[in-house]
């Protein structure tokens, strides 16, 4: 087997990260491509991947019409960053195993990957992951970020972006009103403040643009922790006739993640990425909660990350692909004769 490019067996660096991002690119040139989807608030490149097999050529960036695709997230929130490490990890091996047309645990990866775009947005919020590496003083916007309060013992609970805002918090899904803050992060801080406007913070930006340019036909992100899953909420379950919910008793019959409750509450669960790609995309969006349970938002140490998520989340990326395939199949009956529709 030859060398792996990404390696996890410690702190995963983000010029470690752009630096793989594009030896990846380079040696998977046939089916790997690298766009620049937007840029952080301290404009830094925030990067989608397009895993693309078949011959087929795409010279731009766009959904190629004849095949579904699917959008794996990880790094929305700065100091998950074993959701950075997972999305950097399984698109090294789906490129691998696409090329040595080898099945990776149980998948026929070239079958998959002939059928469906994958994209990944490994790091949606670098500017934080920064902070939680390198700390505070390491940030553009040291002289605003100083005074924030740091929920948690120090930079390394950082959640937010730049200006303090919880990404995951400032979406527009049409919540944006009702959506209640917890006392003392109604301003911006290191975690859980929503934002002064939806959609202000320009990696949320990147996402939604991102979405309505290409019109995946399902959404995962990772996040950390629980080993669970959130998969529903009450604003947008009923549209989908039960399939959420099929896609989510088969990941928890194939994983060790939960399925939790459908999420109850706007005021608490709105304005999230998953639903606002549920609400204005109008297809289903599952978030997977890596590594066990830890109190408070602390992390596990990064050398964990093969222990406590590759293991068991490797292969989640081909089953979210799958599933794509099979939503798509749902909205236009079956691939061939869509391709005939719009030939
Ligand atoms: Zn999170």
């Amino acid at each position: 087997m030859d060398r792996f490019i990404v390696s996890t067996s410690d702190t995963y660096y983000l010029e470690n990260i752009y630096r793989d991002i594009d030896r990846l690119c380079d040696k998977y040139s046939g089916i790997l491509g690298k766009y620049v989807i937007g840029k952080s608030v301290e404009s830094r490149d925030i990067l989608a991947l397009r895993l693309h097999g078949g011959k087929d050529e795409i010279p731009r960036f766009a959904r190629d019409d004849r095949r579904p695709a699917v959008l794996l997230v990880g790094g929305i929130h700065a100091r998950e960053d074993f959701s950075v490490m997972l999305c950097m990890k399984m698109l090294e091996y789906y490129c691998h195993y696409y090329n040595e047309n080898k099945d990776f645990d149980g998948f026929n990866v070239k079958s998959i990957i002939d059928k469906i775009d994958m994209y990944f947005v490994p790091v949606v919020n670098p500017d934080g992951l920064n902070i939680v590496h390198n700390g505070i003083k390491a940030s553009e916007n040291y002289d605003k970020l100083k005074d924030m309060k740091i929920w948690g013992e120090d930079h390394t609970y950082w959640k937010a972006n730049a200006n303090g805002v919880d990404l995951n918090k400032n979406f527009d899904d049409g919540n944006w009103e009702i959506r209640t803050c917890v006392p003392g992060t109604d301003v911006p801080c290191s975690d859980r403040f929503k934002g002064y406007k939806p959609n202000s913070e320009p990696e949320t930006v990147a996402l939604i643009n991102l979405c309505t340019d290409i019109d995946f036909s399902l959404m995962a992100t990772y996040h950390c922790s629980g080993n669970c899953t959130f998969w529903a909420d009450s604003g947008t379950h009923s549209m989908f006739n039960g399939l959420d919910e099929r896609i989510m008793d088969e990941l928890a019959e194939k994983y060790i993640y939960r399925k939790t409750k459908i999420s109850p509450d706007p005021k608490i669960y709105g304005c999230g990425f998953e639903n606002w790609f549920r609400a204005k995309m109008k297809r289903p969006a599952f978030c997977i909660e890596l590594s066990p349970y830890q109190e408070g938002g602390k992390q596990h140490p990064d050398y964990m990350f093969d222990e406590l998520v590759w293991q068991y989340a490797k292969t989640t990326g081909l089953f979210f692909a799958q599933k794509a395939i099979e939503v798509n199949d749902d909205i236009y009956g079956d691939v061939e004769r869509y391709a005939a529709m719009t030939r």
